[in-house]
């Protein structure tokens, strides 16, 4: 039987490697080298997976929870530790279950892929971008580089849209729109968000145990922790799975930050005192060093009406309420998400409806099979979304390599 991946990222290497002698596999690759994703993934150390439990990585699931059930049942976190390690890839786990390859090197992940695929006798096929795919008496026509090569199936695993200069353009999108299949509107997830307001003074300043919350008209969502200010808005781990919760909410939207989560606006009133005590003679502006970081200061200031120079002796119970009011909702405009291309992962894709959730198997055309990113399905960062792309490329190689 004749396999052709399309897209020599996480999921089409995985597919290959599984599937390995059970088919001859050939993997159409558009770049001179594989899983050019993988090598910036984890800040190139590649977070490659996350050892929870199946039902704690089905809660980090934004997209496809439902639909993912089986894959990762089938093919659980620690199953990708294990089949990494048997093949020579030692792994380290850090901070919330994440796991890294212990070298450190992303590019590790990539090799012991290509390595596994080629000592079982599969091709990757590089600088070969698929044209298209089209089915015929004879099987699958696959079109690469003006050449037309048959196949009895065909995955599909050329990923989102996102960081297209990786080779992830949304071919996919094409390939599986021809089949009839539909395509979820491909949205950014997992990126910054741009903020109406300027905050070009706070760039790099980076908050830590603080409370991010979005509000869209009744709906509101919060995340506790760590963010940061870009020159145009806010990144970091709470306002990127943020973007993931908001992304397809329409309408005006704003953004909260409770910078003392760990106080009631009370406590938080006394703390002031307390501090405008011990500065007593000082400038209003030389008395927030206990409680602030230094560059967010005279942002606080301004927002605060209260002039910069006023004794702190002076300052009223009033203008304290206002000072307070803002440490603990500190507001924005959400103006947009940050474009698609710098979003770590495209949500939206092939909708999941019309794919075998066991097997990845197209429920329209029988032999076509989509894995990874060119679903639609999508999760928060930790490991997650390079798990679905191994988790769907096992139940697409499983099925076609016959071991189900
Ligand atoms: C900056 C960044 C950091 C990330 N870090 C992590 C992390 O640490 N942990 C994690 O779990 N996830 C991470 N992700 C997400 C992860 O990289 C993706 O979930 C994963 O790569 C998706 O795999 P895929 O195979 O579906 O798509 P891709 O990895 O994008 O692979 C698709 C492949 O198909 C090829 N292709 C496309 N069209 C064609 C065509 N017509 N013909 C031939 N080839 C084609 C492309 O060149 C590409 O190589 C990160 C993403 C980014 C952008």
């Amino acid at each position: 039987m004749k396999v052709a991946i399309i897209g020599g990222g996480a999921s089409g290497l995985f597919a290959a490697a599984v599937i390995g002698r059970s088919a001859s596999v050939t993997v159409f690759e558009r770049n001179e080298k594989a899983g050019k994703k993988i090598y910036i993934t984890g800040k190139g150390r590649c977070n490659f997976t996350n050892l929870c439990s199946v039902n704690d990585f089905l809660s980090s699931v934004v997209r496809g929870e439902k639909f993912l059930i089986s894959a990762i049942n089938a093919f659980p976190p620690q199953k990708a530790v294990d089949f990494f390690e048997m093949h020579g890839l030692k792994h380290i786990v850090e901070r919330g279950d994440r796991v890294f390859p212990e070298s450190n090197k992303a590019s590790d992940v990539t090799a012991t892929l290509v390595r596994i695929i080629s000592s079982s006798g599969g091709k990757i096929v590089y600088g070969s971008r698929v044209q298209s795919v089209t089915t015929s008496d004879k099987g699958f026509s696959v079109i690469v580089n003006g050449e037309e090569q048959l196949f009895d199936k065909v995955v599909l695993a050329t990923g989102g849209i996102s960081y297209s200069s990786t080779g992830s353009t949304g071919d996919g999108y094409k390939f599986a729109r021809s089949f009839g299949h539909k395509i979820i509107d491909p949205m950014p997830a997992l990126c910054p968000i741009i903020l109406k307001d300027d905050v070009s003074s706070l760039e790099g300043l980076s908050l830590k145990n603080v409370n991010v919350g979005i509000k869209c008209g009744k709906k509101e969502f919060s995340q506790f922790g760590e963010m940061l200010f870009t020159h145009d808005g806010v990144s970091g781990p709470c306002v990127l799975t943020l973007s993931s919760m908001i992304n397809r909410i329409e309408g005006s939207k704003s953004l909260v930050i409770d910078l003392k989560p760990a106080l009631t606006k009370e406590e938080l009133d006394k703390r002031i005192l307390r501090d405008f005590g011990v500065y007593i003679n000082k400038d209003f502006k030389n008395s927030l060093d206990d409680l602030l970081p230094k560059s967010l200061i005279p942002y606080v200031i301004e927002r605060s009406g209260i002039s910069p120079y006023k004794k702190v002796n002076l300052v009223g119970r009033e203008e304290r309420q206002r000072l307070t009011e803002l440490l603990k909702n500190l507001t924005f405009t959400v103006d947009r998400l940050e474009k698609i291309d710098y979003a770590i992962i495209t949500s939206g894709g092939v909708d999941t409806k019309e794919v075998d959730p066991k097997t990845m198997e197209s429920k329209l055309i029988s032999g076509l099979y989509i894995i990874g990113e060119l679903l639609d399905a999508d999760a928060l960062t930790g490991g997650y979304n390079l798990h679905i792309a191994w988790a769907t490329a096992y139940a697409a190689a499983r099925h076609i390599g016959g071991f189900v």
